[in-house]
């Protein structure tokens, strides 16, 4: 039998709307499918010149591993759950090494100091 709580849902008050209003004031986030991954992928791999784009010390050293385009990392610095977007300016082509650092929360990923985000 179902049972039917008039406290938690009657019908004179509706629930909560579940979403948010959309803010204006906010950047919208963007999240891409997974054709314009590839591309995004692309992107950030000819941005890189085939190296690691992130910094391995505080003064933005770069790290000097090379990355090919099977085996590099696409890893956002804002990552999708924190509500980074998928855009060039989010993301760094990086080594694995790097990446499993920051996904297991050792050391952030930030770019390296000669960093152009859209060049
Ligand atoms: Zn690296």
């Amino acid at each position: 039998m179902n049972s039917y709580n008039p406290i938690r849902r009657s019908p004179l008050k509706p629930k909560a709307r579940q979403h948010k209003e959309s803010m204006p004031w906010r950047r919208q986030k963007i999240r891409l499918n997974g054709s314009e991954m590839l591309d995004l992928r692309q992107d950030a791999f000819a941005r890189s010149g085939e190296r690691c784009e992130n910094s391995v010390t505080e003064d933005g050293t770069r790290c000097p591993v090379r990355i090919n385009w099977m085996g590099f990392h696409l890893a956002h610095l804002v990552s999708r759950g924190r509500g980074g977007s998928d855009e060039l300016s989010n993301v760094l082509a990086s080594c694995q090494r790097c990446h499993d650092a920051d996904t297991h929360n050792q050391k952030k990923l930030h770019p390296h100091k000669d960093w152009i985000a859209n060049a």
